[in-house]
């Protein structure tokens, strides 16, 4: 096969020219960061599970109508997506105390939150991605008043039916980041949900033993992460058929 592109490389994808105009290829990878890349490390198998993982979510929520750039998985570590503009805000949806705003307003984790919480952070690194108004948004030119409107309809969403998803299989989402891409079309642009949805961008707790089932595995050194990537997976009923062993990659034949 003809040598593709990179187009971007980043903390846990590489994006690569796809095989059409207006198609981007995203390659999963099992390098994890924390912490603004204060904590690097690899989750063995992970791109595996994410690229599934994201795939089932994406189409599940395409099937109630939101739009996503997902176009199809391709292999292991590849899915088909539409290349958009991706807004440079991270949409962060909060159901239960944890994590930052735990520790902003000294909230027991695990408490349940009065309601469902948006909150915005704009993605830059070398900001260490700081938490934002709409008046920033706006002010700054990130996305219209009507993008913010819809970023924060299609989350609430998104964020209902994962909920339902997710407790079907016995696991409570605490929390999880979205971004949003504009996709040209012509003359027109929608917005749609782009990158990934995972256990690297969501919290979610075992409901029974309140186990964390996500990154927060690898950025607290809680042990047992490429259990709980895989756990996440065999409940969605995505994990590779030769479970485990499917998961490393295909090995030389000698
Ligand atoms: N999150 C993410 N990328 C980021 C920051 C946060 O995917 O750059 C996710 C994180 O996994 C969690 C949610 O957004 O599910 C809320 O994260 P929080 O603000 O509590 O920050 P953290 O404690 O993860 O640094």
């Amino acid at each position: 096969m003809a040598r593709r592109r990179k187009l971007y490389e980043g903390k846990a994808k590489v994006l690569f020219e796809g095989p059409e105009p207006g198609t981007i290829i995203q390659y999963f990878k099992d390098d994890a960061t924390a912490f603004n890349n204060k904590k690097t490390g690899t989750i063995t198998g992970k791109g595996v599970l994410n690229n599934r993982i994201s795939e089932y979510l994406m189409v599940r929520l395409a099937e109630i109508g939101i739009p996503t750039h997902f176009v199809r998985r391709l292999n292991m570590r590849e899915q088909l997506v539409r290349q958009v503009e991706i807004i440079p805000i991270e949409v962060v949806v909060r159901n239960v105390a944890a994590g930052s705003i735990a520790k902003r307003f000294d909230l027991p984790e695990g408490d349940a939150l009065p309601r469902s919480i948006i909150e915005f952070y704009y993605k830059s690194d070398a900001l260490d991605d700081p938490m934002i108004a709409e008046e920033h948004i706006t002010a700054f030119g990130w996305a219209a008043p009507q993008e913010i409107d819809e970023m924060m309809t299609l989350s609430l969403r998104v964020n209902d039916f994962l909920c339902g998803i997710f407790s079907v299989i016995g696991l409570r989402l605490v929390d999880f980041k979205l971004e949003f891409g504009r996709l040209y079309n012509d003359d027109e642009v929608r917005l749609v949900l782009a990158d990934e949805i995972s256990p690297d961008n969501c919290r979610l707790w075992d409901i029974n033993t309140n186990e964390k089932m996500d990154k927060d595995r690898f950025r607290r050194d809680l042990g047992g992460v490429e259990e709980a990537y895989q756990e996440v997976a065999r409940r969605l009923g995505v994990l590779p058929e030769a479970g485990a062993m499917d998961i490393k990659g295909p090995t030389a034949v000698q």
